[in-house]
């Protein structure tokens, strides 16, 4: 479905917000979209991957004064949505595997008994199931900042510029 990425994700986020504040976690959320995008969405699938990723920052974060903080931005002809926590932050040499199937850092040391693994590489795949990527930058004690992106269909609104589109190839 195309739909206008800015009223999606505004909806999506303000969903998780209240979830999280049930569990003291907070989640703030900044539309710095300079467009009015659309873009190819599967809503359940992208719900599903940035509950993938929400999640994760739940379970690996601190007990108290955990933050997330949402950014959706453009990035050429990509719509990109920034996901940061403020956990405890991934390993460099950890970094390369943690979209893997079944890759988990530290199996024993978990909230959580019935993690198997599959959480990020199933948000890899809904996303990538849309043209999308999505990446992660983390370090120890640094947080973690997950990133997807997706291609945007139409960058038409903006900051009032002419189009860019002049010539037709
Ligand atoms: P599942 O998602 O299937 O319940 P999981 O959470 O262990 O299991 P993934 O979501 O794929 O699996 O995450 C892989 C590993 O990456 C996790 O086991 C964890 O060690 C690490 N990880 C993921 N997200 C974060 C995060 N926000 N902060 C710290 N570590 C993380
Ligand atoms: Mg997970």
């Amino acid at each position: 479905e195309t739909i206008a990425v800015r009223d999606f994700m505004a909806d999506l986020l303000g969903e998780f917000r209240l979830e999280l504040e049930e569990k003291q976690v907070r989640l703030e959320y900044e539309d710095r979209l300079d467009c009015e995008c659309a873009v190819w969405i599967d809503r359940k699938r992208i719900h599903q991957a940035i509950r993938n990723i929400i999640g994760n920052a739940v379970k690996y974060g601190p007990e108290q004064g955990l933050a997330i903080r949402a950014v959706l931005c453009r990035r050429e002809d990509w719509v990109r949505l920034e996901l940061r926590d403020n956990g405890p932050g991934i390993a460099e040499d950890k970094l390369p595997f943690i979209f893997d199937r079944f890759y988990r850092i530290d199996p024993e040391r978990t909230k959580d008994a019935i993690s198997t693994g599959l959480g990020l590489a199933i948000a890899k795949e809904l996303v990538e199931a849309h043209g999308g990527s999505i990446a992660v930058a983390s370090a120890p004690g640094a947080g973690s900042c997950f990133t997807i992106e997706l291609p945007a269909l139409e960058t038409q609104g903006g900051d009032g510029n002419e189009t860019d589109s002049d010539y037709r190839g």
